[in-house]
């Protein structure tokens, strides 16, 4: 149905290749250790795959919303975690390329691009603040030319590791959601503490960590916007970030789709390969109607995105993640189930991409508040 043009099978030929040399045979390792994609990061930098939606005035390539979700699907076909690494970066960047001023846009968007290994992340997330955003607690008090920043964030992607980052706080905590302001925050601020980093089910290949602040000092410069913007500038990020998590999990589900039918061909029982039994069969057609399903609704979402019509590109992102996220766990389920003793082991990919799935339900926004924000969006509310 969306047919891609030269450029982009082009850009999608490339990550296919390099995702099947330097990718999938690093992701069992990943797993198992819980090491950071540094290869991958070093790899993404030099074919200027690091941060494929930066716009080429800041040294990057520029793609549209639907190469990058195309892109991430290839790689999470082998390896989602690092796939994650390229959407913390696209969620690091988007606010500053959306919300900044060219004064910040120069300072900080060009550091990602030309090759750059620069690292970057988005943190909103509190131990009291989840899907209840307003609940945070860091707040930025002005003094000087400096925010004085006191709190702290959790589950951070790439927290640890970010050059720079995007801070949610409040700078004026009784206006509510007028009241958050979004701030760009170096590695080296004074008064930033790093906590741990978090032993997680899966997508063990990244990076989340608690970041605390102590009087941390953030010039005012570094302001994203205009004070009290930082929460339509969050909600903004997150809307696309929906779109990269599907994208992810499309390609958690198509990955596991192919190891399910690799093995229901090989494996034999009662005299035949068990793909040639009915009950496989029925599994393997509604698995594939799945992704399918699932891919058509997140490249719709993407399509709109590019075509810049917010409102119909936002409510598909919603419907997209949870239904992208739902799919990509049910079809790594069935397809352990399909791998029978085996697929329970760790020898076996689809165990892993199990434990991955899972977080696509839950990150840029649980499942069931993406079907808050359908509903309310459909109903008009
Ligand atoms: C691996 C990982 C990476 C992450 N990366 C980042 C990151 O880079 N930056 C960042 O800022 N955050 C990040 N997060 C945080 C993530 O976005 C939150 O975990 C998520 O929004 C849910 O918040 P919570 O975990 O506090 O759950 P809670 O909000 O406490 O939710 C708990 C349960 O209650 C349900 N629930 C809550 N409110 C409602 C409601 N109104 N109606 C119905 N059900 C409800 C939820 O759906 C869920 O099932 C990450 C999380 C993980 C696990």
């Amino acid at each position: 149905m969306f047919k891609c043009t030269e450029e982009q099978q082009m850009i999608i030929d490339t990550v296919r290749r390099i995702t099947a040399k330097e990718i999938a045979p690093r992701a069992a390792e990943l797993d198992e250790t819980g090491a950071f994609p540094e290869h991958a990061r070093k790899l993404f930098a030099e074919n200027g795959l690091l941060n494929p939606l930066l716009p080429v005035e800041y040294g990057g390539v520029g793609t549209s919303f639907f190469t990058f979700s195309m892109i991430l699907e290839e790689i999470a076909k082998s390896c989602a975690s690092t796939a994650l690494l390229l959407i913390a970066q696209a969620d690091g960047t988007l606010p500053i390329m959306h919300g900044g001023s060219e004064e910040l846009k120069e300072k900080y968007l060009t550091r990602l691009g030309d090759g750059s290994p620069a690292l970057t992340a988005i943190a909103a997330t509190e131990p009291s603040a989840g899907s209840d955003v307003l609940s945070m607690r860091t707040n930025a008090v002005r003094k000087g030319d400096r925010y004085i920043v006191n709190g702290q964030k959790c589950f951070i992607t790439n927290g640890s590791v970010a050059d720079f980052f995007v801070l949610y706080a409040y700078t004026d905590p009784h206006k509510k959601a007028k009241g958050i302001s979004a701030l760009v925050v170096e590695k080296d601020f004074p008064g930033l503490v790093y906590g741990k980093n978090e032993n997680k089910m899966g997508m063990r290949g990244s990076i989340n960590s608690e970041l605390f602040f102590e009087d941390m000092e953030v010039p005012l410069n570094n302001l994203v916007g205009a004070e009290g913007q930082g929460f339509s500038n969050l909600m903004h990020t997150l809307a696309m970030s929906r779109l990269f998590c599907a994208s992810q999990a499309v390609g958690i589900a198509h990955g596991a789709l192919n190891e399910a039918v690799h093995y229901a061909r090989e494996r034999v029982q009662f005299g035949k390969p068990i793909g040639a039994l009915a009950p496989i069969q029925f599994m393997i057609s509604d698995m594939a109607a799945a992704v399918e399903s699932a891919r058509l609704l997140t490249q719709k979402a993407a399509y709109l995105f590019d075509e810049g019509d917010r409102q119909q590109a936002e409510l598909n992102a919603a419907l997209a993640k949870f239904f992208a996220s739902d799919t990509a766990m049910k079809v790594t389920t069935d397809a352990v189930q399909i791998l029978g003793g085996y697929g329970y082991m760790k020898d076996y990919p689809v165990e892993r991409m199990m434990r991955d799935a899972k977080l696509t339900q839950i990150y840029t926004g649980t499942n069931q508040i993406m079907r808050l924000v359908a509903g309310r969006s459909i109903l008009g509310l």
